[in-house]
């Protein structure tokens, strides 16, 4: 699962390719868990939207949109037909385009209206011409009028697509990257749970997943199970810097390629092999050479070394 270095690598390289571009129209498949908003309403605030910025929050990619109304169409088509198309599905199934034959204009205005992507396990968010293939498991085609489609590709449905109107998306808990010291030891105090599931809980500290969660308590010297109650001022502190230290260092290297992770160009990341803690159980660990163990914990694993963290 793509965790906030990965989903910052990849909402970056989207940034680079798509802003300032215009979604004329949007195909929604048929399948019903990758919608989180209702598919009409995720069709009406794209449509007609300029994509002003793509950005990050938590795990989340966000595009913030202009709504340009419906004055900036392209040419008609050379066969003077509606630029409905049928779209054939993997299962057969067939949808329209919602493309309207340039009807009536709506007035333009600024709605700053957003359209939230949550990749989940497996989402993939691609750039390309209308001639490539459409791949199995896709979910949506966004026509944009530099003549590219961007496209949401998910297999396992996990991944989530949502609208948020101009009262903007709240995606809970706090940027890691952002939040300062003093706000992170605060999260922590009176928690009775272990330490590992606390940086997991979204509703805190938003972003940070099993990997690099295991990575921050590693260099922080802290076990996993540790009540999250239980830990010093002086070890929050270092965790804090541990977590900003690990995430900046991910994103550098185009987050962790583990399973099938690729950024929006298709390219794989290399934080992966600076890995220190996470995947090396029973290896030795790189500082004191005692076997690196796995426990789960709120069914994940966790990685930790006996000696060096306590
Ligand atoms: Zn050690």
């Amino acid at each position: 699962m793509p965790e906030l270095p990965e989903v910052e690598t990849i909402a970056r390289g989207l940034a680079k390719r798509v802003t300032g571009d215009v979604i004329e129209s949007v195909w929604l498949g048929q399948k019903k868990e990758p919608l989180k908003s209702p598919a009409a309403e995720i069709a009406a605030v794209l449509e007609h939207s300029r994509i002003a910025e793509v950005r990050r929050m938590g795990k989340h990619i966000v595009f913030d949109l202009d709504n340009v109304g419906n004055v900036q169409r392209g040419p008609s088509p050379a066969n003077g037909r509606s630029p409905k198309r049928k779209v054939k599905q993997s299962k057969g199934t067939v949808s329209t385009l919602h493309a309207e034959a340039g009807g009536g204009a709506r007035p333009t205005q600024t709605n700053n209206a957003q359209w939230i992507v949550h990749l989940g396990m497996t989402g993939r968010l691609q750039v390309c011409d209308p001639q490539t293939e459409i791949a199995k498991h896709t979910h949506a085609i966004l026509k944009l009028s530099s003549g590219r489609e961007l496209r949401f590709v998910d297999p396992r449905r996990f991944g989530r697509l949502s609208v948020a109107s101009s009262a903007g998306f709240d995606a809970g808990g706090v940027e890691p990257l952002e939040v300062d010291v003093d706000r992170f030891v605060e999260l922590f105090r009176g928690r009775k749970t272990p330490i590992k599931s606390a940086l997991l809980n979204q509703k805190l500290l938003r972003g940070v997943g099993n990997i690099y969660a295991d990575e921050s308590l590693f260099r922080a010297g802290i076990r996993p199970r540790r009540r999250a109650a239980s830990i010093t001022r002086e070890q929050s502190g270092k965790l804090y810097l541990s977590i900003q230290e690990v995430l900046k260092e991910a994103i550098a290297l185009g987050g962790s390629s583990v399973s099938d992770y690729v950024n929006a160009e298709g390219e794989e990341g290399f934080f992966q092999l600076q890995h220190r803690i996470y995947g090396r159980e029973g290896e030795p660990c790189l500082v004191c050479k005692a076997p690196v163990k796995r426990v789960v914990i709120a069914g994940r694993s966790s990685h930790y070394c006996p000696k060096c963290q306590k």
